[in-house]
């Protein structure tokens, strides 16, 4: 059986140990995660461990986020991680959608507690209480405040990075004087999560509203960003929430206003998560495993002498190596190029140890490139080789590592309008999901009941009303006039 013997076999020869996406993507999702080590399953079911060169990866994520949140004025702070459980009831869609999720401590020091402490699946109770006593007056407000920490929700169908139990997340929580003024930070902090997405994951998503059967427990309106995956399936990347003035009358955050009179705030939350790895992994990678954008990669550079010559190696081409990872990391900064000393190995194996974690060019300083002042560059997105002479490195590099950025955006924007399929009927709408799959446009107006069904008999759901799309037109369920555009898909 040598065809298949090949297909597990890496560019040299070595045991690559990821199933071809073709053949079975979940199991090529995991493959990717293990072989560039980003992960791995923790003792209780549901929870991970994110391993030193997967939580790189989310540090940077963390850079970009935190830029934008301080960017557009607010700060960061941390509340705990144990909620009286009464918070939770205070808010009843709110503990109807997370009392199933939630993890509950009933014991402490040796005791039964008086009251039972929720291990916190998201904050907007305990911020709320807070918020309380902090806001008296209009002169309090808005309060924008940030916090990263993990979160606990036990999922029944786990799978890494995407769904797990305890996640590693951002949770925005801002009190304003007016619905106005809150609805313009929902909709800004959306518009954050959709350009940091775009300009620095790559991830081309769609930013839209969600419907009325997908919003968030305890809003009144949640704002997506939706995300196709390369197996054609939806993924939630990230979520704005308008909570209206529930959380403001549950816990009572309330102010005098510049008339003396006493209002209610009105609040919103956002979040995203590790589930952005996953997110990268599934539009990015490749058979071969990992492949970064150069804006979120932890190392964008693997420099690589290669010689068989120890002495070579020593005298000359490691020093030249360390002058130009000086240079490169001058452009590129502190850390983001690696030298790769691995000299016990085979070259390919090298490369290919550089190849499974994303890494977006390789360097090559072998004894010819050596002779000749240059280095090979191999593009990790597209296995392009180029020569660059060491004297044009600090130039040229950015500029390539830029087109790998650009490359992996326009790759995933253009499978993503390729699958992407006009329904005008229901009919059309099932026939469509089950030969092409992807994402299905079309107009909806249907009820909360009617999402329920087609979700039933299809298996697919409301991702968003786009924002960018604001024609109407006849529902294809229902038949209604003036019906908002729609995208519907199967998700994560
Ligand atoms: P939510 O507070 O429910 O709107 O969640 C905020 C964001 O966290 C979502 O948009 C997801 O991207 C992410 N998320 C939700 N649940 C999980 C989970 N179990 N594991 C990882 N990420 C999650």
């Amino acid at each position: 059986p040598l065809p298949i013997l090949m297909s597990l076999m890496g560019e040299n020869g070595m045991a690559k140990n990821i199933t071809p996406r073709a053949q079975d993507f979940s199991q090529w999702y995991l493959d990717v995660i293990r072989v560039a080590g980003l992960a791995d399953y923790a003792p209780v079911r549901g929870c991970m461990v994110v391993r030193p060169t997967g939580y790189s990866i989310w540090e940077v994520i963390q850079k970009h986020f935190d830029e934008g949140f301080k960017e557009t004025g607010h700060v960061n702070a941390y509340f705990p991680l144990l909620i009286p459980h009464s918070f939770l009831e205070k808010e009843a869609q709110h503990v109807e959608g997370f009392a199933p999720e939630c993890a509950v401590v009933t014991h402490a020091g040796g005791e039964e507690l008086e009251e039972p402490l929720v291990v916190r699946p998201t904050s907007e109770t305990v911020i709320g209480h807070m918020y309380s006593k902090w806001v008296q007056s209009w002169r309090d407000l808005p309060l924008l405040i940030n916090q990263w920490c993990s979160v606990m929700r036990w999922e029944k169908r786990p799978r890494l990075f995407l769904r797990t139990s305890e996640f590693l997340w951002q949770e925005g929580h801002t009190a304003h004087a007016t619905r106005d003024e809150a609805m313009e930070e929902t909709l800004t902090m959306l518009e954050v999560y959709r350009r940091i997405m775009v300009e620095e994951l790559a991830l081309p998503v769609v930013a839209g509203e969600k419907s009325e059967g997908e919003r968030f427990p305890g809003a009144d309106n949640t704002f997506t960003c939706e995300a196709m995956m390369s197996d054609k399936k939806a993924l939630q990347a990230g979520t704005s929430h308008f909570l209206g003035q529930n959380f403001a009358k549950a816990f009572e955050i309330a102010f005098q206003d510049q008339d003396g009179q006493v209002q209610f705030a009105w609040t919103t939350s956002w979040g995203v998560s590790t589930r952005l790895i996953g997110a990268l992994i599934m539009t990015h990678a490749d058979d071969d495993g990992l492949v970064l954008p150069p804006h979120v990669a932890p190392v964008k550079v693997a420099l690589l002498p290669i010689s068989t010559d120890e002495e070579r190696l020593a005298s000359d081409l490691e020093p030249k190596a360390r002058e130009l990872v000086t240079a490169l990391e001058a452009r590129l900064g502190r850390r983001s190029v690696a030298l790769d000393t691995q000299y016990h190995m085979r070259p390919g194996d090298r490369f290919f140890s550089h190849l499974q974690k994303g890494v977006p060019l390789r360097l090559e300083l072998g004894e010819r490139e050596w002779q000749e002042g240059r280095v090979r560059a191999v593009r990790r997105d597209t296995g392009e080789k180029i020569d660059l002479p060491w004297d044009r490195l600090a130039e040229e590099v950015p500029a390539i590592l830029e087109q790998i950025q650009q490359n992996l955006y326009q790759r995933a924007l253009e499978f993503r309008l390729a699958h992407t399929h006009d329904v005008s009927s229901f009919d059309q709408f099932r026939s469509t999901l089950e030969e092409k799959g992807g994402f299905l446009r079309g107009y909806f107006a249907g009820t909360r009941e009617d999402e329920k069904a087609i979700k039933e008999a299809t298996g697919a759901t409301v991702r968003c009303f786009p924002l960018e799309d604001q024609s109407t037109g006849t529902c294809f369920y229902t038949g209604k006039p003036g019906a908002r555009r729609a995208l519907f898909a199967k998700a994560y």
